[in-house]
């Protein structure tokens, strides 16, 4: 076995041979001519020439070798509903879904949104998309019309893919209200909307433009679709993630590179061996559910778990009892799953026969070292920290055991995967810092690795503007994390260096929360700051100029107001985005030249010290915040 510190460093040096080694691990239908195209710096084009698809890797290519293996195991528990498909009843499926598709008159290069909870249709129609080259652009169920309406305007879907409803915790959720309201909001329309109608909540059918599901798919029974071979530069899909302007941005993936990645961190990183069964228990909405619960496993030829339902209803061994049953090989989820379940009995843990688990993958935002601690105790198997983004679209930093054991450091997520060249840099000069535990702002160099971003969605400018020009006189990707090195090379990340907050491992920008409850007539002026969690790791918390000060003045009022902010996010945005709490405060603390003081706030808010203030214009306005948050 090689070690991984050679496995890393040819990665880099030898880049063309070690990924054509890497590429072997997929099917083509024309190999690529170039390995690597750098020629126009930031963007990277990878496996020039070949031809692929994703849906191929991901279910056709098992066909003859594991047609009656289990591919994907729906499990609901909101609804009761459990049922496995094999490979060959998954490519049944996602033939029929990608005929409804071309029935509706979606083409090659076409998008389709696909608005969904976590049932098996949603993988049928991502895998469908993929199967015709259309780019499905899927956002998380938990986002509100407002939200939606922003990414249906960007992507200007064809078709959108929806739902009567979801389940969250027994609570039905219904979409397709939503959905609606976002379409009217949206300056661009869809031509169609194919519904799934699980009988969950009443959805009212606009003639012409929504479809039945069951009833396009039954129409499509028997019918061929073969997947279109794409060039491996065609893009895959979108999926939108928060920065630090109010308007998402659509990160772009390509379709051989987002591929190899897979299948090499399949196997290197995550253990996974054909036969075998992985359970994510992330959502689809995430740019974890498309890489490790629909595309990665299945690439690989493994079966893949997707759970509708929360970790502990029934009770909280329900996950445990879904690793015994399904024998469960690798699992992925996030810290503050871990941490929901540490508070119930840890006899759940011990309950159910784990011995089929080789690994805990944990990721999405930082774990703490109690919550390693407790879960590794309970498990007995290793717990593998891994630091990415929707960027990256698989590990930035974590510890590849597939190519060499070594052992984890609590607190850090590992070492820089292999196609990643990540540097720490001083904030302001740009300077790569070498010593150990000096903090800087973690950088990578390009090219970037397959699977990586290609771009923003329609917007190149912007890519380049965002990610790559921010470090003085680099051009460098920033992911905009403060990070250190310790002098075994292990990395340990502290944080964002932008306006983006991690609620519950969900991303998100202050700046969208922001122009959310702005838009409530009663609200002058907002702050929006994430503030530490014990549960969530982060949560948001807003404080409110109100128009009218008569608003702060008498209790009824004050908490009227705040209720009513509260709504607008839940409405506009969607639950996943409402503060934690709204403070109603007289003036905001900013600068002498108006810029809001938004660090300042935050620490306050957290209780810690607010740092140097001599710029700012109105201390009683961070006094008067000091005071809210004493106990
Ligand atoms: P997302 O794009 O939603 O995956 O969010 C990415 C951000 O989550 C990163 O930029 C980090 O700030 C944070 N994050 C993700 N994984 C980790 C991890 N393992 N440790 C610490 N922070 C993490």
């Amino acid at each position: 076995m090689t070690g991984f510190a050679d496995f890393h460093r040819r990665s880099l040096e030898d880049r063309e041979g070690f990924w054509k080694e890497q590429s072997q691990l997929i099917g083509w239908h024309k190999p690529p001519v170039q390995i690597c195209d750098y020629s126009n710096p930031p963007f990277t084009r990878w496996f020039v020439g070949g031809q692929t698809n994703l849906c191929h890797n991901a279910v056709d290519r098992h066909l003859l070798t594991r047609p009656d293996q289990p591919a994907l195991i729906f499990v609901s528990t909101e609804t009761g509903v459990e049922r496995t498909y094999t490979f060959h009843e998954l490519h049944r499926e996602v033939q029929r879904a990608a005929a409804a598709l071309l029935a509706l008159g979606v083409k090659r290069g076409d998008r389709v949104l696909i608005y969904m909870p976590m049932i098996a249709e949603a993988a049928f129609a991502m895998l469908a998309c993929a199967r015709i080259g259309a780019i499905h652009s899927v956002v998380f169920g938990g986002f509100a019309s407002v939200s939606l309406a922003s990414r249906i305007e960007d992507a200007t879907p064809k078709a959108i893919v929806s739902a009567d409803a979801g389940s969250r915790g027994g609570k039905v959720m219904p979409y397709k209200p939503l959905l609606d309201e976002a379409i009217r909001l949206s300056k661009h329309k869809p031509e169609s909307v194919l519904l799934v109608d699980r009988g969950l909540a009443p959805m009212e059918r606009v003639a012409g433009r929504d479809h039945d599901w069951a009833e396009s798919v039954a129409r499509q029974d028997g019918v061929q679709v073969p997947c279109v071979w794409l060039e491996s530069t065609d893009i895959s899909y979108t999926i939108y993630t928060s920065g630090t302007t109010g308007l998402p941005k659509g990160v772009q993936r390509d379709v051989g590179g987002y591929t190899v990645a897979l299948a090499a961190s399949m196997k290197h990183i995550f253990l996974g061996e054909p036969g075998e069964t992985f359970f994510s228990t992330s959502d689809i909405g995430w740019v974890v559910g498309h890489s490790y619960i629909v595309y990665g496993p299945l690439i690989a030829g493994m079966a893949t778990i997707m759970y509708e339902g929360v970790p502990i209803r029934p009770d909280a061994g329900i996950w445990w009892s879904l690793v015994e049953k399904y024998k469960v090989s690798g699992m992925f989820s996030a810290p503050t799953a871990v941490r929901v379940l540490k508070k119930h009995d840890p006899a759940f843990l011990a309950k159910y026969d784990l011995s089929s688990l080789k690994a805990l993958f944990l990721a999405g935002e930082p774990l703490d070292e109690p919550t390693a601690r407790w879960i590794s105790d309970g498990l007995g198997v290793p717990i593998i920290d891994n630091y990415w983004q929707t960027e990256s679209g698989w590990p930035i930093l974590t510890i590849a055991n597939g190519v060499e054991k070594k052992p984890s450091k609590f607190g850090s997520p590992g070492v820089p995967m292999y196609g990643y060249d990540v540097k720490i840099v001083h904030e302001n000069t740009g300077e790569e810092l070498t010593g150990a535990n000096e903090k800087g702002v973690v950088v990578i160099e390009g090219p970037t690795p397959p699977g990586f971003m290609q771009t923003v969605w329609g917007d190149d400018a912007r890519f380049v503007r965002t990610y790559w020009q921010t470090v003085p006189g680099k051009l460098v990707y920033s992911t905009f994390d403060w990070g250190i090195r310790d002098a075994d090379g292990y990395y340990y990340i502290l944080g964002r260096t932008d306006d983006v907050i991690n609620v519950a491992g969900h991303r998100l920008g202050t700046r969208e929360i922001e122009e959310s409850i702005s838009s409530h007539s009663g609200v002058a002026e907002v702050a929006v700051v994430g503030v530490a969690d014990q549960l969530k790791g982060q949560v948001a918390m807003a404080f409110v100029v109100p128009r009218d000060s008569a608003a702060m003045v008498n209790t009824a009022s004050r908490l009227k107001l705040e209720g009513e902010i509260m709504k607008v996010v839940d409405e506009q945005l969607g639950a996943v985005a409402r503060p934690s709490r709204v403070h109603l405060v007289h003036a905001l603390p900013k600068t002498r030249s108006g810029k809001l003081l938004r660090r300042a706030i935050q620490a306050v808010a957290e209780g810690r010290d607010a740092g140097d203030l001599t710029t700012i214009e109105d201390p009683s306005a961070l006094q008067q915040i000091k005071d809210l948050m004493a106990p």
